[in-house]
């Protein structure tokens, strides 16, 4: 059989089921490539996922197009010249044609209306997403859905026909065409002719409905995210309860005010941030001269061991001692008593054996549990106790520290 017969899911996108005959079988890595005199399975492929299912009761892995023929991937053999029963997952299939004949009209529209071309488009379970060259407004966007669901409510045929390249360059097509011995043109009667290996629903009414979901600035494109069908119908739904949650969460009193308030609270946000940041810094530089002119000197190097009772948290700490380290050449021991634990922040400059900083903390780590680690030069960790036995022991260790750069 001619290899474009084969492919029933051409010509009736609705068949469910069909018997077939197994024509050859192939073991590969990801299981037995099976190819049959006639199949329903619409391989993956053009932003369309392929068809899940069954032939002769044994689940279909994967499908795909090789040389034009459609290879079904499944986890045991079939013997050639075997008769099978095939049957798609349809809930699956009519999801995937709802959303991909939703790309066409979506694509269409926004190259009438705006001139604004699709760059790629993607399916997933449930949702579709399409990128154009530019962005759209919140009103276009508007604008958009309902020319869509003006086309759906025209319920316009769709054909589908193969044609000779020389044939379909004749032809007025939206967007490219890739070359290929035959191509496949759909027409939405009317409206638009796209050239397309996918399946779709028979008419434009199939698809039910359309609404924009989102939409993402992405790798310089704009991403508009879209569903149909069944999953249009639950986000239509699930809508109004979304918005009047999001209206809570923002004490706002009435919907329409809702985006100006989410906008002002970004940058409310946004800017407390931004002081946050600067407040940070300045303590940083406060502390580190605080901490700077409390170092003592013992013989000859700058020390400082604290431990520190009230809330500041271990990166500041981090930070101050890295910059006495490598500014002033300083030993710098911080403790930081928390509620039930300790950190601990354990810094020397590089060079020389003494004294042993990751030792000391391993130490302490066996006495009191917790976790970290490091170097003789650099440790930090954490024990689980801010018990006063394990702050004795960590003074006791700090005493022992200075005494070994004494001696
Ligand atoms: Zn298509």
């Amino acid at each position: 059989m001619n290899k474009l017969a084969k492919r029933i899911f051409d010509s009736d996108p609705y068949l469910a089921e069909l018997d077939a005959v197994v024509e050859s079988c192939t073991s590969i890595k990801e299981g037995h490539a099976v190819i049959l005199d006639k199949t329903i399975f619409f391989p993956r492929g053009g932003g369309q996922n392929c068809d899940g299912g069954t032939i002769a009761d044994i689940e279909v892995l994967d499908c795909y197009e090789e040389n034009g023929e459609v290879l079904h991937i499944l986890p045991q053999p079939l013997e050639v010249g075997q008769a099978v029963h095939l049957a798609i997952n349809f809930d699956n299939r009519l999801d995937h044609m709802q959303h991909h004949l939703a790309q066409h009209i979506l694509s269409a529209l926004m190259t009438q209306m705006y001139k604004n071309d699709t760059q790629s488009a993607h399916m997933e379970e449930g949702y579709g997403h399409i990128e154009i060259e530019r962005p759209l407004s919140p009103m276009e966007l508007v604008e958009l859905e309902q020319a869509a669901n003006g086309i759906i409510a025209r319920d316009l045929p769709v054909k589908t026909a193969y044609y000779t390249p020389e044939e379909a360059l004749k032809i007025a097509v939206r967007g490219k065409i890739t070359p290929h011995d035959m191509i496949r043109l759909v027409e939405i009667e009317g409206f638009d002719i796209n050239a397309c290996g996918g399946s779709h629903c028979r008419t434009t009414g199939g698809i039910d409905k359309i609404i924009i979901c989102g939409t993402k600035e992405v790798r310089g494109l704009f991403r508009i995210y879209f569903k149909s069908g069944k999953a249009a119908r639950e986000e239509e739904m699930l809508r109004t309860a979304r918005l009047i949650a999001a209206q809570h969460a923002l004490g706002v009193e009435m919907t329409e005010t809702l985006a100006d308030t989410a906008k002002n609270t970004v940058d409310l946000l946004r800017a407390a941030e931004a002081r946050a940041l600067s407040a940070q810094a300045h303590l940083e530089e406060a502390d580190l001269e605080r901490f700077h002119l409390a170092c003592e000197e013992v013989n000859g190097v700058p020390f400082l061991s604290r431990i520190i009772t009230d809330h500041y948290n271990a990166k500041h700490f981090k930070a101050i001692g890295d910059k006495l380290v490598k500014a002033h050449k300083a030993v710098v021991l911080f403790a930081l008593v928390g509620e039930g634990e300790t950190s601990l922040i354990l810094m020397r400059p590089k060079g020389g054996k003494t004294p042993d900083l990751g030792a000391v903390l391993k130490d302490l780590l066996a006495k009191f549990e917790g976790k970290g680690g490091g170097s003789p030069v650099m440790a930090q960790g954490q024990l689980n106790t801010s018990a006063p036995e394990a702050i004795a022991a960590i003074e006791e260790a700090f005493a022992a520290l200075k005494n070994e750069l004494q001696a």
